[in-house]
């Protein structure tokens, strides 16, 4: 038995496709079809990643669907852009009731589609995205409204300028699947509260979580246009780009973010691009070890690695090297691997036999030359198709694969160090910037090497939970991406700043406007001297030098 997905306002599910509609299932509308009836090749089966089990069948829009979403959206954005501040705010507020209504439904349905425990998706997710409500509701008035810009140029004394932002319109979302809910859906927040329209096109591999993310936004009052899912694979991401979108934020990999870079910049295309990271932990001499080896099994191990903030590469001092290792190493024994449905889990299955590939070829890799395997390095598949076991190399070198490449696994590689110097060095020797963690009791030395490390985010004693502080700024340095979402950043990421400047003089012409001649020259220079000599005596000649330039006559 498969699923086919009819949600109210899913326009490509509009084509007949001969399903039987038999039973309503659920939050998202989930209608029961025969697997044998399924014959659309336009379509996308999403799968629960513990089991294989096949989830619901969607077929995928085609580029006029795409299209047509966008032009819906554009023409609902109309209106919203009109909606007041305030009601904009209300429809976020009944949003954050519902969701967290629904939460633990929602949580499930994310641990069904993606794999992660659904405990880990009700903190890493969920209670992430209500709390990124709550900061657009409590800062959207603020943030959009006009603010005065005072002119320091005594020539400007007579304007007034003011600031305003405007929304971009329609924006594109092209997420992930590793985050399948909190990525789309805090990016959707600040683009409706700012008054732009979302057209979203999600994973191929997350489809159902993206649906119900819409249907909670339809139900808080969100207009069907103005808020839109496409579902497809990259060729539908693609036509996203493509089509009348006034602005684009993608998350995912480099390698994407560059294809979709280059197709964007054939139209000026404004993108924001979240990609991948390659986060150094840095563990010093005198970090706590009991505290920091949880810390790096949790960094590494969440939503089994595929975190884009997750714990990458671990740097540990010589001196607690062996230490450090013996500690992970016991820890490791007491995870519990399994499907995350299973209250118990911690760590649940990879979300494809492609990612499980990668991880296992960047393991044996390392293995090949020289790294030390002390647990893991194997799939479970008594437990499922896509599971692999928490891994824990010693004895990395910089030049491994695995100290190089994203690793996106439950792996945590770790080499030592020696200085401080060096293991700054270390960390900035990656194509990417996203985040990184420095761990010590010493917190101005903590400081000191945060201020020197290339990326766009550093943590002090602990690591990826910027992700859920709502007010700090998301996105990276180098190969990490371009632009920021969440926080203030984020909301400026969705508007164009306007600046509106009155004269207050309007009868009088202006002393740059055409009239020039060795007088005006003469007059200039003295101005000039007036505004920014270095001695009061050349201020006071500029003056007099520059008197009559505001009563001049013979202008054009
Ligand atoms: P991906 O690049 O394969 O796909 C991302 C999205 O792009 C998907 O929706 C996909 O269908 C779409 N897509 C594919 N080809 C496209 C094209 N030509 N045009 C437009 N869209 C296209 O990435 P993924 O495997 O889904 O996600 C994992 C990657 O995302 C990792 O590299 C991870 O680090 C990164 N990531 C980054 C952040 C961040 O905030 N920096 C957050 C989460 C994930």
């Amino acid at each position: 038995m498969l699923l086919v997905l009819t949600a109210p306002g899913f326009r490509v599910n509009r084509r007949p496709n001969g399903l039987d509609e038999s039973k309503q299932l659920g939050n998202v509308g989930l209608l029961m079809v025969t697997e044998a009836k399924i014959v659309d090749p336009a379509a996308i089966v999403t799968t629960n990643p513990a089991t294989g089990e096949a989830l619901a069948e969607l077929p995928c829009a085609t580029p006029d669907e795409v299209r047509a979403s966008v032009l819906g959206a554009k023409a609902a954005q109309l209106a919203w852009q009109k909606v007041s501040v305030g009601e904009r705010i209300a429809v976020l507020r009944k949003f954050q009731q519902l969701l967290n209504r629904d939460r633990d439904d929602v949580a499930r349905l994310i641990s069904r589609e993606a794999g992660k425990p659904a405990a880990e998706a009700l903190a890493t997710e969920i209670l992430v995205v209500l709390d990124a409500a709550g900061f657009c509701i409590r800062n959207a008035r603020r943030f959009l409204r006009e603010r005065p810009l005072p002119h320091a140029n005594l020539a400007m004394k007579t304007k007034r300028g003011t600031l305003s932002r405007e929304p971009y319109g329609v924006i594109g979302i092209v997420s992930p699947w590793n985050y399948p809910f909190s990525i789309p859906a805090i990016e959707t927040l600040a683009a409706l509260v700012t008054g732009n329209a979302v057209v979203l096109k999600p994973s191929e591999l997350t489809p159902l979580v993206a649906l119900e993310l819409q249907r909670l936004l339809h139900a808080a009052g969100v207009p069907p246009d103005l808020m839109q899912v496409v579902i497809g694979e990259g060729p539908v991401g693609a036509a996203l780009v493509d089509s009348a979108i006034d602005k684009l934020i993608f998350t995912g990999s480099v390698a994407t973010g560059k294809r979709v870079a280059a197709s964007a910049a054939q139209r000026l295309l404004p993108v924001v691009l979240e990609l991948g990271g390659k986060d150094p932990m840095i563990v010093l001499d005198d970090a706590d070890l009991e505290v920091t080896t949880s810390g790096a099994l949790w960094g590494a191990f969440m939503n089994a690695g595929q975190t884009c903030l997750s714990v990458e590469r671990c740097y540990v001092h010589r001196r607690q090297y062996e230490p450090f290792l013996a500690m992970c190493r016991e820890k490791i024994a007491r995870l519990r691997v399994g499907n995350g449905l299973n209250s118990e889990v911690e760590i649940g299955p990879m979300i494809h036999p492609r990612q499980l590939k990668i991880v296992e070829d960047q393991v044996n890799d390392a293995m090949q030359r020289g790294a030390r395997l002390l647990a893991g390095g194997k799939r479970l598949t008594e437990l499922g198709p896509n599971f692999y076991a928490p891994t824990l190399l010693a004895d990395v070198t910089q030049d491994m694969r695995i100290m190089q490449e994203e690793t996106f696994g439950p792996v945590l590689p770790v080499a030592p160090f020696d200085n401080d110097e060096d293991v700054i060095r270390l960390a900035n020797d990656s194509e990417f910037g996203l985040a990184a963690s420095v761990w010590t009791r010493d917190r101005r030395r903590g400081e000191a090497i945060a201020a020197r490390i290339k990326a766009g985010t550093v943590m002090l004693n602990d690591m990826v939970s910027c992700f859920g502080i709502a007010e700090a700024p998301h996105g990276g340095f180098k190969h990490s991406g371009i632009g920021r979402t969440h926080g203030e950043l984020g909301l400026g990421e969705m508007v164009q700043t306007k600046y509106v400047d009155v004269d207050r003089m309007p009868g009088i012409a202006k002393v740059w406007w055409f009239g020039y001649g060795s007088q005006y020259r003469e007059q200039m220079g003295g101005f000039a001297d007036l505004l920014f000599a270095q001695s009061w005596a050349a201020k006071i000649k500029g003056a007099m030098r520059s008197s009559g330039l505001f009563r001049r006559s013979g202008r054009v």
